[in-house]
């Protein structure tokens, strides 16, 4: 065939009408042709994503969803039980074909109450990487009435939207977590006092996200790009998990299970109340006693709570957990081929510390740090390939000033 000749197979453009022709066994593809059939892979493997995402989702059951957080989370079991089962429902919901029934699925939007460091960002992001669905993680301080200095209530569909690389649809099915809840609790249970920039007006803003809103969502953030196009993201399938640690709940809840046993109310002051950790007798309406508008609590229907961590619980999530902090340290020193070890003592002298001073499951890591960072600095390049820490080695490494410096932090 003459070159002039020459024609693109898929939309019979000539050679002299094309930028480039690019030719095949048989046949040839001119550039327009290229980028329309490029588009279409684009398209295709985005429908096949989100039917993986359903497959993947449908397949996992709420004990299978239970076992896959074993492996991240040690204790916890209440919540875990909990958080399958309201994961699970709530993908079915998403799942469901469209019935002609009137029953219709309620959101299950999760709160959890539990001390700082108990591991409920760790949950959330836990599930979310079991479902492969965009997090983000918001803090609620920091959001305000519009209008106000902050950030809108919108900002957290922006931050999806960022963790979800601009997907629509992938952001749409994703999760948020709403951390630090209990902080816009109203100050006061008195609703005439005049409204709390950061209290019942973001209440009041957060309500229509959590049941399933069609938003208009700077995908820049809000108001440093005032030009940008808006998204119209919908919260419907949007999975929400609120955390906090509601300081003072326990006087609350405590409260209430002293005037049920006085009362003749079915109590359980046939038991005996577990007084180190209330936590698990909370009812939604301790939340609300607490400062939570009612609405806000009826769209969050599934309370769960986390235990505090007990020396056991922090001695295994040194260890146990699939990304556990020593296995973490362990596969840093092997990168150097340094053989790395640690004594039971040292570990039980971590956990100690931990709970001495008040640290937490966040100061295992600052703690093992402290201990390890001159070793980590030192060993690489030099003759040495074993470290065995003992906890004469980590007593060494830890002084008072280490400590006051971790309680600063933490
Ligand atoms: P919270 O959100 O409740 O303040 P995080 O989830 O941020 O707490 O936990 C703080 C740190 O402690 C994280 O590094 C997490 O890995 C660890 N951690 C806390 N609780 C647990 C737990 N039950 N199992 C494993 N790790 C935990």
């Amino acid at each position: 065939m003459a070159k002039e000749e020459l024609e693109c197979s898929f939309c019979g453009r000539k050679k002299p009408e094309t930028s480039l022709l690019i030719a095949g066994l048989d046949a040839h593809i001119c550039d327009r042709c290229i980028e329309q059939a490029h588009g279409i892979v684009i398209e295709e493997s985005k429908e096949s994503d989100s039917s993986d995402l359903s497959a993947e989702l449908m397949l996992r059951k709420p004990q299978q969803i239970k076992t896959f957080l074993d492996e991240y989370i040690i204790g916890q079991e209440t919540t875990k039980k909990v958080m399958s089962v309201a994961v699970y429902n709530h993908y079915k919901r998403l799942l469901q074909p469209p019935t002609n029934d009137d029953i219709e699925i309620q959101k299950s939007n999760i709160i959890m109450v539990g001390e700082t460091g108990t591991g409920k960002t760790l949950m959330a992001k836990t599930i979310a990487k079991m479902l492969n669905v965009p997090l983000a993680i918001v803090d609620a301080t920091v959001l305000t009435e519009a209008g106000y200095v902050g950030e809108d209530v919108e900002s957290i569909l922006t931050r999806l939207l960022q963790a979800a690389d601009y997907s629509l649809e992938k952001a749409e099915k994703g999760i948020v977590f709403i951390d630090e809840i209990d902080k816009i609790a109203r100050k006061s249970d008195n609703p005439s006092i005049t409204r709390d920039v950061s209290g019942e007006g973001v209440q009041q803003a957060l309500l229509k996200l959590l049941e399933g809103t069609v938003v208009n969502v700077p995908p820049k953030g809000g108001r440093k790009h005032p030009d940008q196009k808006f998204i119209e993201v919908n919260t419907e399938n949007i999975l929400f998990i609120a955390g906090g640690a509601f300081d003072g709940i326990n006087r609350v809840i405590s409260k209430r299970l002293n005037m049920q046993a006085v009362g003749y109310s079915a109590s359980i002051s046939d038991d005996v109340v577990d007084n180190d950790n209330l936590l698990q007798y909370i009812i939604p309406k301790d939340l609300k006693d607490f400062g939570l508008i009612p609405e806000i609590i009826g769209r969050l229907p599934v309370l769960t709570y986390m235990d505090p961590l007990d020396a056991a619980t922090l001695r295994a999530i040194l260890t146990e957990p699939k990304n556990a902090i020593i296995k973490q340290y362990k596969k840093l020193f092997s990168m150097d081929e340094i053989e790395f070890s640690i004594t039971d003592g040292a570990l039980d002298f971590i956990v100690g510390k931990a709970i001495e001073y008040k640290l937490g499951a966040r100061g295992l890591r600052s703690l093992c740090e402290e201990i390890l960072t001159d070793a980590m600095f030192e060993l690489p390049g030099s003759d040495v390939k074993k470290i065995n820490v003992t906890k004469a080695y980590a007593e060494q490494k830890i002084s008072k000033n280490t400590i006051k410096k971790l309680k600063a932090v933490s």
